[in-house]
């Protein structure tokens, strides 16, 4: 038996901090360039569609974001909502969710 075995794990590490970390940055980076793809494709504020596609890449931007500074706060993977622990396989596939899928549920 390692002492290691029997110590408890922090919520950072039962998340694996470094890998959220790393798919936020990803994340983020295929949202800027689709940003880009869109922005650079079309003019300016002319199509309503692309106006809320661009808008809703914005938000997932800032939903990144607010993931991060969770992170910094030691905050990351605990539902907002019931504070319960957010799914490690949820936050793989949704790195900046913020509830749990139960919660996110109610919210729509
Ligand atoms: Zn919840």
């Amino acid at each position: 038996m390692s002492p290691e075995a029997a110590r408890a794990e922090t919520p950072a590490e039962r998340i694996g901090a470094d890998d959220a970390r790393r798919r936020l940055a990803h994340e983020r980076d295929a949202r800027l360039a689709q940003l880009t793809a869109i922005e650079g494709g079309a003019p300016p504020g002319t199509d309503a569609l692309l106006t809320s596609q661009t808008a809703a890449i914005r938000r997932v931007l800032a939903e990144i974001e607010q993931a991060e500074a969770r992170l910094d706060a030691g905050t990351y993977g605990t539902c907002a909502r019931c504070a319960e622990p957010v799914p490690a396989e949820r936050l793989e596939i949704l790195p900046y969710a913020r509830c749990c899928v139960g919660c996110q549920e109610h919210t729509g």
